[in-house]
């Protein structure tokens, strides 16, 4: 029988065949007599983290062993991404924990966005999923705007306990994770194995003094975001990678939007009006008759309406339809993982078509 090797940074076995799972190590680094994964080897001499999901229950079941521990949880959410980010069987495992909500990617907004009113929503929308939150903050991981208040806040709710952070995948936690670990200096040796009873996987402990440490915990797969229905060249043409130019459409009754081949919306009653959608600036958006367009989509879906590409479009979930009507307040029409489109609060019923595990939802406008 095979001798199981087990990672001794982060406890998962050891394997040398898929480079994007847990455990793994090139063949020719076993010899080594101290075993560690390249997740844990890149942590530890690059301060790099790199993010490897496991399976929801999985990860599930790690997450549940915080709820016997105290600490902060920190949780990462992408502000583009609020449902498919938002994993929201979280807080029935993590305990009485404090919880503070951290929207990550907030370089992306235009620079007229009233954050504060972007605050509230993602305040209000955790609130209706059953999450109360000490604090909200909004940040950019990348360009580094807002961490000096996130880890301010850490050190205020932590009360000098732990702090858990976690998020689902492509939230940008390894981007957030290696900030911290690069701002705080001083800190040579930044993993420890760290295993809870129980399980055979170990968080990734980052010391924050002598007494406590931060946690990183493996990024969950949630199936509500869009990501998963999409090859890596399609996620591409739904992510935006810098600050979002609106496009605006001046639409009426009759009209109808394709964004890509992912989401579809016919304006059903209403004046002719602005339509502005907030999506990557990359990501092409059609107009045509609400009479032609199932036509289209049957004719072009794969070619002209993608992503998703012909190759992926086997991925893409039924879709499903929700009608909205707007009359009074500017209101953002919001297609998580994938972008929003503001009406001005003139009179009007939209349908939107997207795919049926992607429920479009709607705000106060926050431009
Ligand atoms: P993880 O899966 O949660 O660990 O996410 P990563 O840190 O690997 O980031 C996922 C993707 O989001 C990568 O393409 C990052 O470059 C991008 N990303 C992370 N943080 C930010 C941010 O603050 N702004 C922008 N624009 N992109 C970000």
């Amino acid at each position: 029988m095979e001798r199981v090797i087990y990672c001794q940074g982060c406890g998962v076995p050891i394997q040398t065949s898929d480079p994007k799972e847990a455990g793994y190590l090139p063949a020719s680094a076993l010899k080594n007599d101290t075993v560690i994964c390249q997740r844990c080897f890149r942590l530890k001499h690059y301060n790099e983290v790199q993010d490897v999901p496991y399976d929801d229950q999985d990860f599930l079941d790690m997450i549940s062993q915080i709820n016997q521990t105290q600490g902060l949880i920190v949780k990462l959410i992408d502000i583009f991404d609020f449902n498919g980010s938002f994993i929201s069987s979280l807080h029935r495992l993590t305990g009485k924990n404090p919880i503070i909500l951290v929207g990550n990617k907030v370089d992306l907004l235009p620079k007229s966005t009233n954050l504060n009113r972007l605050k509230q929503w993602i305040k209000k929308s955790a609130a209706d999923l059953g999450l109360v939150v000490q604090d909200v903050f909004l940040i950019s991981a990348v360009k580094g705007k807002g961490i000096d208040e996130v880890k301010e806040a850490m050190e205020y709710y932590r009360k000098t306990q732990d702090v858990y952070v976690v998020g689902s995948t492509n939230v940008g936690k390894s981007t957030f994770i290696n900030r911290l670990i690069n701002d705080s200096t001083g800190t040579k040796e930044v993993i420890t194995t760290s295993y809870f009873p129980g399980t055979t996987l170990g968080f990734i402990e980052i010391p924050l003094d002598k007494h406590s440490s931060l946690y990183d915990t493996p990024g969950v797969i949630n199936r509500g975001q869009m990501a998963h229905y999409m090859s890596d060249k399609d996620l591409k043409a739904i992510t935006p990678t810098k600050e979002i130019k609106p496009i605006i459409y001046q639409l009426q009754e009759g009209q109808t939007l394709f964004f890509g081949g992912l989401a579809r919306m016919d304006i059903i009653k209403g004046e002719k009006q602005p339509f502005v959608c907030y999506f990557a600036n990359q990501l092409s958006i059609h107009r045509t008759k609400l009479e032609n367009a199932d036509a289209l989509y049957e004719t072009h879906q794969g070619d002209m309406l993608a992503p998703p590409n012909k190759d992926s479009l086997h991925l893409l979930p039924n879709f499903t339809t929700n009608t909205f009507k707007i009359d009074g307040d500017k209101t953002d029409i919001v297609i998580p993982g994938l972008g929003w489109i503001t009406l001005s609060g003139q009179a009007v019923t939209v349908e939107m078509h997207t795919p049926q595990t992607v429920a479009t939802s709607k705000r106060n406008a926050i431009i």
